[in-house]
């Protein structure tokens, strides 16, 4: 059988050999009544690693942005959100439907970002007429973009003096890190491997911008479930509550936990690798006709189809699909590089695709 080339998302990969024996030798107990220590470790671990008084473990990112917007922010109050932040378009609207949380979308500049003086246009006066403006949520990496570190320190600020929270849904905050890491080597050391404590010292200066933090452990990290949401120890207990009435509480999740530490502990350099096997995946499709690529930030590469090569488009995902290759998209695809794919398999996966246009 060939192995499948899983490039639909960085949440397809395998628990690796080394993090199931860490799940299973990890001790555990009752974290409903907290007693579990595999989770309150994880939970001091990266509460410690990101710069917060305490952190939450929660079975998803989207239970731990709802957590964190409605531990933010009292029914009748809104939060300002770009239009294609996931806890704004892909979380089924839950901040509304069980915060009454009113968002506030903004479009996004070319490069991620939601402009200053949109924000500061959408904060709404103190008036009856107004939902309460609340909340600032940023997303990085959005769609595979780093949004540059002043831009961050602008935003936040800038939500600060106007008495706003802040939330990163940094789902793939150590990708930002491992790229903003990489970016920050003086020119002499960019062939230079970033190391462990680089990426985490940036994921660090990003994290403390803001007053909460979610973090996946479940995509680039590699681990099978979960994430953490990281804030003041007040805010974390409002939170706590929150993951109570959402159905969050966990048992002896110690063994997810031990997954996600292990991940921690080992994970976060090699992102730098998924990052040059994106760029290995764009440079192969380079000067194909009809098709566009985006020059890879991190881990997600999107290929826009054009011209004669859009009707082609679910030919070509069917094409792949036989040759054991799977994407996502339609006249856009995404392919994400992750931990189980490997230099070879991109090179599969250009050589299948340059097959199908015989370019
Ligand atoms: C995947 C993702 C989430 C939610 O993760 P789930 O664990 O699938 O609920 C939240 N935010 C961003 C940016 C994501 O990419």
């Amino acid at each position: 059988m060939t192995k499948i080339i899983d490039l639909r998302s960085d949440t397809v990969t395998q628990p690796t050999a080394a993090m199931r024996a860490a799940m299973l030798a990890a001790p555990l107990g009752d974290d409903v009544f907290a007693d579990d220590p595999s989770v309150n470790a994880l939970q001091d671990k990266i509460a410690a690693l990101l710069g917060f008084e305490a952190a939450l473990f929660v079975p998803t990112g989207t239970q731990s942005n709802l957590c964190a917007i409605l531990a933010h922010c009292q029914r009748g109050d809104e939060y300002i959100v770009g239009q294609m932040a996931h806890c704004y378009r892909w979380e089924g609207g839950g901040a509304a439907v069980f915060g009454s949380v009113q968002p506030q979308p903004l479009n996004h500049q070319p490069d991620g970002t939601l402009s200053l003086a949109d924000i500061d246009a959408a904060i709404k006066p103190d008036d009856a007429h107004f939902a309460r403006t609340k909340l600032l949520a940023l997303e990085n990496t959005l769609g595979g973009k780093l949004l540059p570190l002043e831009y961050i320190q602008a935003a936040t600020a800038l939500a600060h003096s106007k008495g706003l929270s802040r939330h990163l849904d940094g789902a793939r905050l150590f990708n930002a890190a491992a790229a903003q890491a990489a970016l920050l080597q003086p020119v002499a050391e960019r062939t230079h491997p970033v190391r462990h404590d680089q990426v985490v010292a940036q994921a660090r200066a990003i994290a403390q911008c803001f007053d909460s933090v979610s973090v996946c452990f479940s995509k680039g990290l590699g681990a099978p479930v979960g994430s953490a949401l990281c804030g003041s120890r007040d805010f974390i207990a409002r939170a706590h509550r929150i993951r109570k009435m959402a159905g969050g509480g966990m048992r002896q999740s110690g063994l997810l936990a031990a997954a996600a530490t292990y991940a921690l502990d080992h994970h976060v350099q090699r992102l730098a690798d998924d990052h040059a096997l994106a760029r290995r995946l764009a440079q192969g499709l380079a000067g194909i006709d009809g098709l566009v690529v985006e020059p890879p930030q991190t881990n997600i590469v999107f290929v826009d189809l054009t011209g004669a090569a859009r009707e082609q488009s679910t030919a070509l995902l069917a094409h792949l699909e036989q040759h054991g290759i799977r994407a996502t998209g339609l006249y856009r695809l995404r392919f994400v590089t992750h931990l189980d794919v490997d230099a070879p398999g991109v090179d599969q996966a250009v050589a299948a695709i340059r097959q199908f246009f015989q370019a």
